[in-house]
């Protein structure tokens, strides 16, 4: 298997990075997961639109116009043309003297990949999570690979056995560690709007979109932790997530139980993102 690294395919090993690459001093980069089924993409122009938006965002200049080229490349180059994965994608400010303020020219140092996962079963899931503090910044609508509050978030989430960790800003359910949060209260769906206190998952917009064309209510507003009582389902989405079900929310007081099966309304979104997924892949 092969990763590419500004310009060139490498073995793994063979690929290295400046010690001064603003990525690995700072954090100064931006990245992306694209799915693939069976070696076709899904929702690649949208992953790259909001690779665009990132990018643009923290003016970190990199022309991503072969992007599209390299990403099926990867793909044929790992030999997942008949497998299920993903393509992940880092572009960081390139290699600099040590200074907060970042350069007006530099090299963006461009890494990607396709590694295989599997994408299948996810209807079957259904988890506990954990409820977290959202400790992170003001500006979650930006893919950054700065993701210190959500790798410590996630890591108590799985130091507990939890599946994730989904948190909570000033008395608002936000989102998950690495994916988006959704609930259901008198068969509407709720999420938070997107803005700077989320990332615009792929995933969600996608849900938002099912819901409005299938009828199905569809509310972008955060819910409070004082509606939780009203809930009957919640889900998580993302690019591997897909959707998976939550059971059950742990707080440091107390659990609160979403039903001993999947929901109606999760099960149908499942099948409509399904419906989906072979229609724009053939899977
Ligand atoms: N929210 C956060 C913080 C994420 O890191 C992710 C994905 O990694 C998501 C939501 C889900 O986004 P997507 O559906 O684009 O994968």
């Amino acid at each position: 298997s092969k990763v590419y690294l500004n310009g060139e395919w490498l073995k793994p090993e063979a690929a290295k990075i400046s010690v001064f690459d603003r990525g690995f001093l700072f954090g100064d980069g931006i990245y992306e997961v694209i799915p693939f089924y069976c070696g076709k993409l899904f929702l690649l122009k949208e992953h790259l639109e909001r690779l665009r938006y990132s990018l643009k965002e923290v003016e970190l200049k990199c022309d991503i116009s072969d992007f599209e080229a390299l990403i099926l490349k990867a793909i044929d180059l790992a030999e997942l043309n008949k497998d299920d994965g993903a393509i992940y994608i880092q572009v960081s400010r390139g290699m600099a003297p040590r200074t907060h303020y970042f350069p007006e020219s530099y090299d963006a140092t461009v890494l990607m990949y396709a590694y295989k996962t599997n994408l299948r079963g996810f209807q079957d899931q259904f988890k506990d999570v954990v409820v977290s503090n959202d400790l992170r910044w003001h500006r979650c609508d930006i893919k950054s690979v700065s993701l210190m509050a959500n790798i410590l978030a996630n890591t108590e989430a799985k130091k507990g056995g939890f599946a994730e960790n989904i948190m909570i800003r000033d008395g608002f359910f936000t989102e998950g560690s690495h994916s988006s949060l959704f609930f259901v209260k008198n068969d509407t769906v709720y999420t938070h709007p997107n803005g700077k206190f989320i990332l615009p998952g792929i995933t969600r917009n996608l849900l938002i979109k099912l819901c409005k064309d299938n009828d199905i209510e569809i509310v972008e507003k955060g819910l409070p932790v004082s509606a939780l009582d009203e809930v009957t389902e919640v889900f998580i989405t993302g690019t591997t997530t897909q959707i998976t079900a939550i059971k059950n929310l742990h707080f440091p007081d107390k659990i609160v139980h979403f039903g001993d099966e999947i929901g109606k309304v999760t099960k149908r979104l499942q099948q409509l993102f399904s419906e989906e997924v072979k229609n724009q892949t053939g899977v």
